[in-house]
């Protein structure tokens, strides 16, 4: 038979996936690999849905999403971010995977250039090549805090760059980046006309400092944020993502959502309109929780003497490994089997976090702070 896609065949392996599928043999595996918030769903919001199903609400939908659900995130966002939105400007799609897929898919054409963070989010780079665009990695040096300098960024455009992509509060490092550097990203765009994709998930979770959004800054409708539900309502089963953009771009992204998805899962749409619109306790209470895991953590790398980078945002951790001279897929495989610990290699996240892993403190106080301990003893082992 004919050859299959030659671009899917080569895709770069995700590390995390592949230490998941490793945990999994190991029942009483500690896992700290993967980023997901350990709670339930809130009830108010699983009640929304079933409500939702019982009123029959189980059919196809508006393409960029029904109406209310947009509406309520246009004025989420317009008032947290201090600027007008209207519910044109928004595609609610399925998750983070899908937003971004629709996103470069209207970007992008064959032979564009698009700027990805190292390290970042291994799907960053997987989506960017499944579109048939290239890569193009820039540097967040460890030494700034894995915030991005301007030498890293702009001797890599060209003519063919296209994009930026940005992410922050970051996943892996927990960076929050400062004003001063998003203003930075955001002059380079408009020098050089890039548009910019600012994957802000975790805008809800910084403990230190504040949360400066790209798309409060946007100074022409060249920023692309995309935001979700999954990690601020615990809700990653319900694959729900929404891109908030200018109205040429959302237009063309409906395009797209009819070739694609079609429209996201209806009952879940609902489910996230409950969550936007209903009690935040949950939220309030789950920030609390993390900064406390966040700080349990670092005093135990601290008393343990492991290097490990301080994290503002997120719930994961950069965590130093030089030391064992392994390579970071070798030492998360290693720690699974001798520690029953699960760890995402850095490797997974770009060149500059080979010597790296990161833990996500998604899971629950007691299992993170033993997997902490267990992996500080490891690295003990077979430091050299
Ligand atoms: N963006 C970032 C930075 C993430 O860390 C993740 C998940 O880990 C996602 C997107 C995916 O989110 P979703 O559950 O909406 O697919």
């Amino acid at each position: 038979m004919k050859e299959l896609s030659k671009i899917i065949q080569n895709l770069p392996q995700s590390g995390i996936r592949k230490l998941q599928d490793a945990a999994r043999e190991i029942p009483d595996a500690i896992r700290l690999e993967t980023g997901e918030p350990n709670f339930k769903t809130p009830d108010y919001i699983c009640e929304a849905a079933a409500q939702a199903m019982k009123d029959g609400f189980t059919k196809y939908t508006a393409v960029p999403g029904i109406k209310t659900l947009r509406d309520v995130i246009a004025e989420d966002f317009g008032k947290r971010l201090g600027i007008g939105i209207n519910a044109n400007q928004i595609v609610v799609t399925g998750g983070g995977t899908m937003a971004l897929e629709i996103v470069l898919g209207c970007i992008g054409n064959p032979g564009d250039e698009i700027l990805v963070p190292d390290p970042s989010w291994p799907v960053y780079t997987m989506q960017v090549l499944s579109n048939g665009l290239t890569a193009v990695p820039y540097v967040m040096p460890a030494d700034n805090g894995f915030e991005p300098k301007r030498e890293n960024i702009e001797p890599l455009i060209t003519d063919k760059t296209k994009a930026i992509m940005v992410n922050t509060p970051s996943n892996p490092t927990g960076a929050v980046f400062s004003e001063e550097t998003v203003k930075m990203i955001l002059e380079l765009a408009v020098k050089y006309d890039l548009y910019v994709i600012s994957d802000e998930m975790y805008d809800f979770l910084t403990y230190e400092g504040k949360h400066y959004s790209l798309k409060a800054m946007d100074p022409d409708g060249r920023v692309i944020l995309i935001s979700g539900a999954s990690k601020k309502y615990a809700m990653t089963g319900w694959r729900i993502r929404y891109a908030i953009a200018s109205e040429k771009i959302t237009s063309l992204m409906n395009q797209l959502m009819v070739a694609t998805i079609g429209n996201a899962t209806a009952v879940a749409q609902k489910a996230v309109e409950a969550a936007i619109t209903g009690p935040q306790d949950f939220v309030e209470f789950s920030i609390k929780d993390y900064k406390a895991r966040r700080d349990a953590a670092v005093k135990i790398f601290e008393e343990e003497q492991v290097g490990f980078y301080y994290p503002h945002g997120a719930f994961y951790i950069m965590v130093d490994v030089a030391c064992c001279h392994m390579d970071s897929e070798e030492f998360a495989l290693k720690l699974l089997a001798e520690e029953h610990v699960a760890v995402a290699p850095g490797g997974t996240f770009g060149e500059s976090s080979k010597q790296m892993i990161r833990i996500s403190y998604g899971t629950e106080m007691d299992a993170l702070c033993e997997g902490i301990r267990r992996m500080c003893r490891f690295i003990k082992k077979y430091s050299k």
